[in-house]
């Protein structure tokens, strides 16, 4: 079993949703007392965020780059980043170290292609909905247009990730914008929504809806446990 890396902590509410996943997803694979073997390396979210408010971008890849550092000098096979908006300085870290980084997009991509979805809602942060990198890679790799709430959805989107979801808030009013949000992008023609943000799943589910849900925590820590188990 290859030992799977992890930069965690952005934010710990999703940290230990993967925790958790990739050591459920292992046991289902492999039975009784097996686990995953993981090192995990978890920041303190507050730098984070205020590089991320303050468009320091290069500062915050360095502080992952280090933090990758530790999880390959800790054993890891290969990493994953625990959150969407940071696959912004994903290239920065991947070249900082010599183990794989399993990118999140890719995850979500692959698995989209595979379904034959050819257009898909996108919820996030700002960062992700608003920014190329993430959107980008999702179309140009895998020929899926890509469609984002319009601008007051995406705030109110973007505020509750941080004002709630990321402190481990969790209310019905948020859960129901964020069902009308799904919804209209439905009507905008997405056959489903891509939970780009690794605490959304903390909120809604595929429960809640009868759109296809792509959750990408789940989806990340999925593919983590098959390329450790390959
Ligand atoms: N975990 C979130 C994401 O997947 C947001 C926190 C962050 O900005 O990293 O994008």
């Amino acid at each position: 079993m290859k030992t799977i890396g992890m930069i965690g902590g952005m934010s710990w509410e999703s940290t230990q949703t993967y925790y958790r996943l990739v050591n459920q997803y292992t046991k289902q694979r492999l039975g009784g007392l097996n686990s995953a073997k993981v090192t995990l390396v978890s920041v303190n979210f507050d730098e984070i965020e205020k590089l991320q408010s303050s468009g320091e971008w290069d500062a915050a890849g360095d502080l992952l780059a280090n933090a990758a550092l530790s999880v390959e000098k800790a054993g890891a096979d290969f990493l994953l980043i625990c959150t969407n908006t940071m696959h912004k300085v994903a290239e920065q870290v991947s070249n900082s170290i010599n183990i794989p980084l399993l990118h999140i997009a890719d995850a979500t991509g692959e698995k989209l292609k595979f379904d034959g979805v050819k257009k898909v809602g996108l919820l996030g942060t700002a960062f992700t909905m608003e920014q190329s990198f993430y959107k980008s890679r999702i179309a140009d790799k895998y020929g899926i247009e890509v469609l984002v709430p319009n601008g007051v959805q995406r705030k109110l989107v973007h505020e509750i990730i941080y004002n709630e979801l990321c402190q481990g808030v969790i209310s019905n009013r948020s859960r129901n914008d964020f069902l009308t949000v799904v919804s209209d992008l439905h009507e905008m023609g997405a056959e489903a929504i891509i939970l780009g943000c690794t605490e959304i799943s903390l909120l809604i589910g595929q429960s809640d809806t009868n759109i296809p849900l792509y959750d990408t925590t789940s989806i990340h820590a999925e593919l983590a446990v098959q390329e450790a188990l390959s």
